[in-house]
């Protein structure tokens, strides 16, 4: 009898372990971290716990959807070769190669990398914009426009302070 419970009892426990599984890989952040292969459930912090890890003015930015004043990032005047990273969490989001002078007074480019960005359109001005946001913590970044230098046509307009940039060494 005892046998016989205990026997049950790892039947049903084996059951629920596979269910646990099974929940995982059909949760949309599972599918998420599987087209861009970064653990994302990861990054899901709270406010306080993101606004211990930033700047008060990145935290405006990346988890307020706040703006930065124009011409305030040095990254305006970057020029170097090398990459530049969303600020929250480290992601590679965009290269040199595609930065430009875009003469607004925020850090411009032309094409994100593969797999960096997702975009939502936002009604905070009458006029309704398409933002965007690290693909892996959901940090807001800027606004991308379609009146950019070829061969994308596109303006990704970025606020410099959520991006770090490496220079290629
Ligand atoms: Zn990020």
């Amino acid at each position: 009898m005892q046998s016989n419970l205990s026997l049950i009892n790892r039947r049903s426990l084996l059951i629920s372990a596979f269910a646990g599984h099974l929940s995982f890989f059909l949760h949309p952040l599972h599918l998420l971290a599987s087209t861009g292969s970064e653990d994302v459930s990861e990054w899901s912090l709270s406010k306080p716990e993101w606004k211990s890890r930033l700047s008060p003015e990145a935290f405006n930015v990346l988890r307020e959807e706040g703006t930065e004043r124009p011409f305030s990032s040095v990254l305006n005047n970057e020029k170097r070769e090398g990459i530049y990273h969303c600020a929250g969490c480290d992601l590679p989001l965009f290269s040199s190669a595609s930065k430009f002078d875009s003469g607004t007074g925020w850090p411009s480019f032309w094409q994100s990398l593969p797999d960096a960005i997702e975009t939502k359109v936002d009604f905070k001005l009458i006029v309704p914009r398409t933002e965007y946001h690290c693909i892996r913590c959901g940090g807001h970044q800027g606004h991308v426009f379609s009146d950019g230098p070829p061969p994308t046509g596109k303006r990704y307009c970025n606020n410099g302070i959520a991006l770090i940039f490496k220079p290629e060494s």
